[in-house]
């Protein structure tokens, strides 16, 4: 069994649908079948709560629907010659605006209603083209899969219900080499009502599922081949990343890698299934593995830059009177503290809540304070010596006083003035090739 989910890139236009039909049609020999998740296309949840606000607040609602409707007909009549799959569909969000607007109010929960329609649509659409080419497609509806509490946008899934409705739905005798496409994001709280996972929720629905159908993998599909080492606008030499381990994955993302938020992979993580990233436009490419039983041997995985540091250094002091204060505390991105002295990298620029506190508990104190950016290595611990000497061999020749700091147990950091930041990125990044080049 094997679960593919395709984010909004995934099935924005007719040519995206297409590019999906095909990757699942080179799956079609799967014994137990695959469970095909998706998203809205691009863009589409965002109009809808718009859409629902403006309805709710006796705003002009209808052109705007009018637009997102008629950019789902037109997907139906390109693909499938018709648009009758999602008339219906289309008259119930039609329906619902209107119902939202003479109530003249909305709350989460309407967006909750009004939301769902987006990944409805996508989902019939892709169902009825798949059945149109001959592949066995039966579309599941994800609220009769997902069961959730009745909390709205947030919805927390009960995962004793949703394992038995996805066990007794999608592992029967009956769905034996089925296609079963159904919808990301989308639930049904305990009251009956549609719930909806958070915005992004789509690839946590697709780890759910394959968590509870005890999945051989999970392939989140998106426009990009995986996780990269390096922004490529950055980086020319940047590539996806071939295995990554659920550990070094979650520290990346903490300081800001974003194809893929990891926590919204935790229960296939718990579950031991390897997910993968994949390209949908480009779907010979490796993409990134994560998976628990990579091997985190040290090696650079990613190098990352953070822009906007402030570096604040002096009395040992600083660091307390910094931490004590609770907005601070959370910029804190760094510090580094002896008996005489101390560093604090703040993440965001220096503002009055900086000045305040510093002014007014080190009055006679030198402070000093500069603009930096901290160049974020994960893959290398302080611990891994031999990985790191590469490291400071290609900052030897950087300029803008290149700092090495610890930051976690995956990833050291790199502190470096603003100007000079890309290069040192750079320059950084030479060591993952060099490293992984044949002597
Ligand atoms: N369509 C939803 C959103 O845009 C869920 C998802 O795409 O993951 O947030
Ligand atoms: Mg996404």
């Amino acid at each position: 069994m094997l679960v593919l989910k395709f984010g909004g890139t995934s099935v924005a236009d007719e040519g995206a649908m297409r590019q999906v039909a095909e990757i699942v049609a080179t799956h079609g020999g799967e014994p137990d079948g695959i469970v095909v998740v998706l998203s809205a296309t691009s863009g589409t949840t965002t109009q809808l709560l718009n859409i629902a606000q403006l309805a709710g607040s006796g705003q002009a609602f209808q052109e705007a629907l009018d637009n997102v409707l008629a950019r789902h007909l037109h997907l139906a009549q390109t693909l499938v010659g018709s648009t009758s799959c999602i008339d219906e569909l289309c008259n119930d969000c039609h329906n619902y605006a209107q119902a939202v607007s003479e109530l003249g109010e909305w709350n989460e929960a309407t967006l909750d209603g009004m939301a769902c329609f987006g990944e409805l649509l996508s989902s019939t659409i892709l169902h009825q083209f798949l059945c149109s080419i001959g592949l066995n497609s039966h579309l599941v509806d994800a609220r009769s899969l997902i069961a959730t509490n009745d909390d709205a946008q947030h919805a927390v899934v009960d995962i004793d219900r949703t394992t038995q409705n996805c066990l007794q739905s999608l592992r029967s005798a009956a769905s034996l080499g089925r296609i079963n496409v159904t919808q990301g994001f989308i639930a049904r709280g305990y009251s009956g009502r549609t719930t909806t996972l958070g915005r992004g929720g789509s690839d946590y629905s697709a780890a759910i599922i394959g968590a509870c159908l005890g999945a051989r993998e999970i392939q989140i599909y998106t426009d990009v081949s995986g996780v990269y080492t390096a922004d490529p606008r950055l980086v020319e030499s940047a590539h996806p990343i071939a295995e990554l381990s659920f550990s070094e994955m979650r520290e990346m993302a903490s300081y800001g890698a974003k194809v893929l938020h990891p926590d919204t992979i935790i229960p296939a993580v718990h579950a031991s299934i390897p997910v993968r990233v994949l390209n949908t436009f480009r779907p010979a490419d490796s993409g990134t593995l994560i998976s628990n039983s990579v091997r985190a041997e040290p090696n650079i995985r990613s190098v990352s830059l953070v822009r906007d540091i402030v570096v604040i250094s002096g009395h040992a002091s600083i660091a307390h009177h910094l931490l004590v204060h609770a907005v601070l505390r959370s910029r804190i991105v760094y510090t580094q503290q002896s008996v005489n002295s101390s560093m604090i990298c703040l993440h965001g620029a220096v503002d009055d809540d900086v000045h305040h506190v510093l002014q007014h508990a080190l009055t006679g104190e030198a402070v000093e304070q500069h603009r930096a950016c901290l160049v974020v290595v994960a893959g290398l611990s302080t611990q891994d010596l031999p990985g790191i000497v590469p490291v400071i061999d290609a900052l030897k020749t950087q300029k803008g006083r290149p700092y090495l700091v610890p930051l976690s147990q995956h990833c050291i950091g790199c502190i470096v003035d603003a100007e000079y930041a890309e290069s040192a990125v750079i320059a950084i990044h030479s060591c993952i090739t060099r490293r992984q080049d044949p002597a």
